[in-house]
């Protein structure tokens, strides 16, 4: 039998330096030079103005639960990780990211619960960018 295996990203031209970052433990985000916002995901032009004056920069990693859901049942591949909590996290920099909030009671989490980094490697190409709470419980 055929194991389950979890679907991973397509890794694009776009978002080829927002994954090689991940595997370093890094977190960067595309910078509009017109307009000056930030946006997750990569993307050839600026998701706010339309500029392709865009460059890549370090983020603080300084985020909050934007909103989440907690999976409690989940088909296929994922039937092993439930609980967990699907989340969108607004970093500092004002750019949400679709994601996951681990290390963290699903009772516990809350929209506004300030989070951080945590990369969680899928295998030699793909790290994902994971948040836990920022202060331990
Ligand atoms: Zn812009």
């Amino acid at each position: 039998m055929d194991p389950f295996i979890k679907p991973l990203p397509t890794i694009t031209v776009e978002q080829a330096p927002f994954w090689e970052a991940a595997r370093a433990e890094r977190l960067i985000l595309q910078k509009c030079g017109a307009c000056g916002r930030y946006q997750h995901y990569p993307r050839i032009v600026c998701r706010h103005c339309q500029s392709h004056d865009l460059s890549w920069q370090e983020s603080t990693g300084a985020g909050a639960v934007f909103t989440f859901s907690t999976v409690y049942r989940s088909p296929g591949p994922f039937v092993d990780d439930v609980p967990y909590i699907t989340a969108v996290v607004e970093l500092e920099e004002g750019a949400r990211m679709y994601t996951r909030i681990v290390e963290c009671d699903p009772q516990r989490v809350a929209i506004g619960m300030k989070v951080r980094p945590k990369f969680v490697p899928q295998n030699d190409e793909v790290t994902f960018v994971y948040f836990e709470p920022a202060q331990a419980a």
